[in-house]
């Protein structure tokens, strides 16, 4: 089957083709960096990162552009109550920000390029726009001209008419043409301190949503396949990053968008004030493991809300380890056949099928974690009635691997298989030295079963893997 995104922009589900045959560009709205980012930005990168593996895993090549927002009124009013720089003051949540990415392993984009590194080509933006009609100032703030362009809102499925009329109430404190024109460069005032650039649109600062549009058509071009982030950011920022993008290029901007369903809190929505706030830190100083909060936020279809418990918490961990005793249960199995097992092989077929369908629909996950399951269980008889051979150890473990490529939570930092290898040998090191013939040979026996092939030298005992 073929892979099929929802897309936001057409409201159905659409077979996917990148652009450039084979290679995938996709932008995905990165985080403000003011504060450590909580979970629910997490579950929003965490989308992006099943979305951005699975590309891979079907053998497309991608370019990620995440950008860092580090221009913002948060961060100007804080940077300034601190007496430090921007630059300063977002350092250090910047850097705590890819310290949680790792810890999460969530691949790292292609770019992360920072909004203060690309004002110039915002303001040749900005001067497109207003060669084209689209952008106009007033006392030092430029604004886009919303009447210019009929799609406006589309993407939120907002009419125009709608939209004036419903923010009438704000009419006073612009002095723009329309109340829905929006900022894109904003005049500098005492409240921005040292913050501002000279530039030929005046002294001041780019507005949020011009620093998505200029920085994704400088890294990917005017054109490309995917953009992403959750729900918020449909409206009105991505709706004025089409506006922005197709207004100064003349060109088509994004194929498919894609958007992430909120992260709630125990059933409600997350927020400092009802205390259910939570970084990933302090789960982690609570003592949860980054990979049961991984799989947590992403064992739910991405457009469905994710109620994040800590009961649910618990529940991840302990599938995980369920997995984990799996794949060790694999590991040591005793091998007493030599041949493959076609009831193996046929569940390895089919369970690669239905993970593959399932992601294949949107990112389906629940379907392909319960295709997990099924194979677990159907491996788990197999390896009751001891008909697993070593070469069907390795299939199921090469096919778990493979998933995990895509998953990015069964890794663990030594290779079972060798360790197991390794326990093996010392036990029969031990057994030789009492001389205790018959253990130490049934040990190189299960080793060989296993592939391993023993080699005794005057330093001690060093072991090979037979490739098949
Ligand atoms: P921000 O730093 O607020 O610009 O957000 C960074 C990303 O996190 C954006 O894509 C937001 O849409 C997303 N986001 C913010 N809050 C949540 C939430 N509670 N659940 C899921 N995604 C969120
Ligand atoms: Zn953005």
């Amino acid at each position: 089957m073929a892979l099929r995104f929802y897309n936001t922009l057409t409201r159905t589900s659409e077979e996917f083709a990148p652009i450039t045959p084979g290679h995938v560009r996709m932008y995905t709205c990165g985080p403000t960096i003011h504060d450590f980012v909580h979970i629910g930005n997490f579950r929003t990168f965490m989308f992006e990162d099943l979305l951005r593996r699975y590309l891979k895993y079907k053998g497309l090549k991608v370019t990620q552009v995440m950008n860092l927002t580090d221009v913002d009124d948060k961060i100007i009013r804080k940077s300034t109550a601190e007496g430090i720089s921007i630059q300063e003051y977002t350092r250090r949540y910047r850097t705590a920000f890819f310290d949680d990415l790792d810890a999460l392993h969530i691949e790292h984009a292609e770019h992360f390029p920072a909004a203060s590194e690309y004002i110039d080509a915002m303001v040749a933006m900005i001067q497109s726009l207003e060669k084209n009609g689209f952008a106009y100032q007033v006392d030092g703030n430029w604004y886009f001209r919303i009447q210019k362009f009929p799609g406006y809102g589309r993407l939120a499925g907002i009419k125009l008419d709608e939209l004036k009329m419903g923010a009438r109430i704000a009419t006073d404190e612009y002095e723009k043409e329309q109340v829905g024109d929006f900022a894109l460069w904003k005049a500098w005032d005492e409240g921005d301190g040292e913050v501002y650039w000279e530039t030929p649109l005046g002294k001041g600062r780019p507005g949020w949503s011009i620093e998505c549009s200029a920085m994704s058509t400088a890294l990917l071009g005017n054109h490309f396949d995917i953009h992403t982030g959750g729900v918020d950011n449909i409206f009105p920022h991505h709706d004025n990053e089409i506006a922005q993008s197709v207004g100064a290029t003349g060109e088509p901007f994004v194929n498919v968008w894609l958007h992430s369903a909120h992260l709630i809190v125990e059933g409600q929505k997350m927020a400092k004030s009802l205390g259910n706030f939570y970084t990933l830190r302090e789960l982690l100083d609570r003592g949860y493991s980054p990979k049961a909060i991984r799989y947590l936020l992403l064992s739910k279809h991405y457009r469905q809300q994710l109620n994040f418990t800590f009961e649910s918490l618990g529940a991840s961990a302990e599938t995980l380890q369920r997995l984990y005793d799996f794949i060790d249960n694999v590991t040591s199995a005793t091998m007493k056949t030599a041949v493959p097992n076609p009831a193996v092989t046929r569940s390895v077929e089919t369970v690669q099928d239905r993970f593959e369908e399932a992601l294949d629909d949107d990112l389906n996950i629940s379907p392909a974690l319960g295709a997990i399951f099924d194979f677990v269980r159907d491996i788990n008889r197999v390896m009751t009635k001891q008909k697993l051979s070593y070469e069907d150890g390795r299939n199921v473990l090469d096919t778990m691997g493979r998933f995990d490529t895509v998953l990015g939570v069964l890794a663990r930092e030594a290779q079972p298989l060798d360790e197991r290898v390794e326990a093996l040998i010392r036990e029969r090191e031990a057994a030789r030295k009492v001389k205790n013939w018959p253990r130490s040979d049934g040990i190189r026996d299960e080793l060989a079963s296993m592939g391993i092939t023993l080699e005794d030298t005057a330093s001690g005992t060093t072991w090979k893997r037979k490739v098949q």
